[in-house]
């Protein structure tokens, strides 16, 4: 049996590319999710791999649900935290409930997903954290102020965890995918997803199984180095 790797979100989109991806590579993988049932369901189906249900945001249930895991697979060595939503709206029209939804998700989720499991991977002197961030944490973005917050937080985290595990033998890095053709990219409206399409100078929406790949390499003894650094997976959308 590989290494057990964790995926939260990571029966859809990028997540679900994630998981697929850890397992052909031999990991033993959990993939976690929020509530779609029938989405999780069809992944099992589809490729084996166990999943288990839990809210990231919530503290108490994450710690549970990594214990679930934990007995069933074996002490999680890789922990992919993926799992993220959007409430966009302007500034002025955002409500304290779409900016509380998304930081609690985005990034309290981080930390409820890594601080179960980091004592375990400091015992063992192993561990490979590996956070997926934005390029609208790097670059902020029209009406995101709360999720480009929150993804620019997960690089302060992975930057000051990598600080705290390298002697311990844990990485921690962040991966900052640009538009990717998943569900929550295919929610944005026609008309603004093809101005969005149009500024990409690949001139194509990512495929998750490209960021499934800088996952796979952070995540391999060959990243061994590589801690607290950011791989961005954009198409050339450079900004500044
Ligand atoms: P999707 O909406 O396609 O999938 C989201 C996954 O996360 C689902 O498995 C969902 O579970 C799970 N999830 C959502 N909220 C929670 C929660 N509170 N607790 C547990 N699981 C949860 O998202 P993407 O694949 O598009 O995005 C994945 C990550 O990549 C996110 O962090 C996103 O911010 C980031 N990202 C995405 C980009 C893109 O272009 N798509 C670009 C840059 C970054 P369920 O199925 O139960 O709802």
């Amino acid at each position: 049996m590989g290494r057990v790797a964790l995926v939260t979100g990571g029966t859809r989109g990028i997540g679900a590319a994630i998981s697929k991806k850890l397992k052909a590579d031999g990991y033993t993988v959990a993939a976690s999710y929020a509530g779609n049932d029938a989405a999780a369901a069809k992944f099992t189906d589809e490729t084996g791999i166990k999943t288990f249900k839990w809210n990231v945001a919530d503290y108490e249930a994450s710690k549970a649900g990594i214990e679930t895991v934990e007995a069933d697979l074996g002490p999680i060595e890789v922990v992919v935290a993926n799992a993220g939503i959007t409430r966009d709206a302007p500034f002025h029209k955002m409500t304290p409930q779409q900016w509380h939804e998304v930081i609690d998700t985005n990034l309290t989720g981080v930390f409820n997903t890594v601080h179960p499991i980091w004592p375990g991977m400091r015992t063992r002197k192993f561990g490979r954290v590996i956070v997926i961030s934005s390029i609208n944490g790097q670059k902020g973005q029209f009406a995101q102020v709360n999720y480009a917050a929150t993804k620019a937080g997960d690089l302060g985290i992975v930057k000051s965890l990598a600080q705290e595990g390298a002697r311990a033998g844990i990485t921690a890095n962040a991966i900052c995918p640009g538009y990717i053709a998943t569900e929550m990219v295919m929610a944005i409206p026609e008309e603004v997803r093809e101005k969005i399409i149009a500024g990409i100078p690949a001139g194509r929406l990512g495929e998750p199984e490209e960021i499934a790949r800088c996952v796979a390499f952070l995540a391999s003894d060959d990243a061994g180095f590589m801690n607290g650094s950011t791989i961005t997976a954009n198409g050339a959308q450079f900004f500044v």
